[in-house]
């Protein structure tokens, strides 16, 4: 059977859907092609709601297991970062006894360990029990780059002494980018998020590697080889470029409405909106956006989750009128004005299904990583209106290394108006211009995508090559006992 013959490996995904989902098809890649059985285990923690969950459908050939809850009630609300690494550090001795159950009820060690970025403190655990570890990064190796730069930036310096990156930050691969785009987590060396990153990207170096979901191609260009010289060097463990980690969509039709819908319009016409998980836009972002779409003229398919309301905003009496219900929160006659050739939803949706579907022309993202892949897995070119995260400096290689998106420029308070929007979608739905580079450039990367996954395709071969190695460490450790 899956779990009691074949060689071991568990994987531990941090609180958050962006987080789980690729970790879940790394697993399942690692069961269904290489042979390994696989255990995912998540934190009760802020753990997903159970329609998210469901709507994930963790593969069956994969085994699950959830740590139990620690206390967190000390942290403040806006721990940041900080949150992740007490709940993986709290959580520790549980996964200690979990680890060592899998190994003794199977009476062979783990073939390998792998926590994500997040919970890397589980390589403590891995190398107490003698496992290898490898830290899975459910974002790109740009993103990583900066990691290094941030660390490379405080070598020699002493404890406790922080230093700000500079006002242009050069990456290799000719990527530059102000600090003002940077993840609000790098731009202040006071905030506690500052020193944790730099600690976890110290600890990174004591991994036997990492894996990256990414590929070749969706990188600037020199960064893998950047990365293969400093591994050379000894200066960084080696890093697995394995990605797309997308889930390949199933036969099974789930119906849904915006489904059925998709499957009423003209084919690639269609302009779905979803940014991310969380949501997170704006009142006035919000405002935009809808407006934005409305003057495109453009049908479209529109993901809505509740807005991120300012203090002042929560006290008026009309915004306490609305309530949590998201479409309240879309312009006044929106919805009316748009009937018939636009669906908003509150759903939680299919997001690659509907990425997928012949309908769909253009994506309006986040460009979350996770949502950028899934982009690049279905050929759709995207309009950029980056939020958090790293997801500006995404927006930044999408547009200007990697070519499938518009990125409309953002006003100084960084809202993104209307006329930007709205000309960036006709751009993308226009026969002739502009967008046609863009398209077919989404069209390359899609191919380029299915030759990184195929057997002798690189993203394959490197998982092959790191199952290769679990598969004999696992063997020398039975001869051992
Ligand atoms: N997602 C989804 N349905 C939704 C919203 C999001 O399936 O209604 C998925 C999306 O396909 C992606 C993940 O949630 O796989 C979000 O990850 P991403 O890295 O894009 O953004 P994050 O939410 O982490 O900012």
């Amino acid at each position: 059977s899956y779990t009691t013959e074949r060689p071991h490996v568990v994987l531990l995904a941090s609180p958050g859907a962006g987080h789980l989902i690729p970790l879940a098809e790394l697993a399942r890649r690692l069961v269904e092609h290489h042979g390994f059985a696989a255990t995912l285990v998540t934190f009760t923690n802020r753990s997903l709601p159970a329609h998210v969950l469901a709507s994930c459908r963790l593969p069956e050939t994969v085994a699950t297991a959830t740590l139990p809850a620690v206390d967190i009630s000390d942290l403040p609300a806006d721990a940041d970062i900080n949150m992740y690494v007490q709940v993986a550090r709290r959580s520790l001795p549980n996964l200690r006894t979990l680890v060592r159950s899998i190994s003794s009820a199977r009476a062979r060690p783990l073939a390998a360990l792998v926590p994500d970025f997040l919970c890397s403190e589980a390589l403590l655990v891995a190398a107490e029990l003698g496992v290898p570890g490898y830290v899975f990064l459910p974002t790109n190796l740009a993103y990583l780059a900066l990691r290094r730069q941030q660390m490379e930036m405080h070598h020699g310096l002493p404890p406790g002494e922080y230093r700000d990156f500079p006002e242009v930050v050069e990456l290799a691969g000719g990527v530059s980018m102000r600090r003002a785009d940077l993840p609000a987590l790098y731009r202040d060396p006071k905030r506690l998020a500052f020193p944790q990153l730099l600690e976890d990207t110290r600890r990174y170096l004591r991994a036997d590697g990492l894996l990256v979901n990414t590929f070749y191609e969706m990188e600037p260009p020199g960064l893998v080889e950047a990365f293969k010289l400093a591994t050379e060097r000894g200066a960084f463990p080696p890093v697995f470029a394995v990605g797309p980690l997308v889930r390949p969509r199933s036969a099974a039709v789930d119906a849904s409405p915006c489904l059925e819908w998709l499957d009423r319009q003209p084919t690639g016409s269609v302009v779905c909106v979803s940014l991310g998980s969380g949501g997170g836009l704006s009142l006035e972002q919000t405002t935009e956006l809808a407006a934005g779409i409305e003057d495109s003229g453009q049908r479209f398919l529109w993901v809505v989750r509740m807005p991120n309301l300012s203090t002042s905003e929560l006290e008026t009496t009309a915004a306490g009128g609305k309530g949590d219900d998201p479409l309240a929160w879309l312009p006044e006659g929106f919805l009316d004005r748009t009937a018939g050739r636009g669906l908003a939803v509150t759903a939680w949706v299919a997001q690659v299904r509907v990425l997928s579907h012949p309908a769909t022309a253009v994506f309006v993202s986040h460009c979350g990583w996770n949502s950028t892949l899934e982009s690049v897995h279905c050929g759709v070119p995207v309009v950029a209106l980056p939020l958090g995260a790293e997801q500006k400096m995404n927006a930044i290689i999408l547009e200007g290394k990697v070519g499938v998106a518009l990125r409309p420029a953002a006003r100084a308070d960084g809202v993104v108006v209307r006329e930007g929007i709205s000309t960036a979608l006709k751009e993308l739905l226009e026969v002739e211009g502009k967008g046609r580079a863009v398209r077919r450039r989404a069209g390359d990367m899609q191919q380029a995508a299915v030759r990184a996954c195929l057997p002798e395709g690189s993203s394959r071969r490197a998982l092959q090559e790191l199952a290769t190695k679990w598969k004999l460490k696992a063997a020398c450790g039975i001869e051992e006992k």
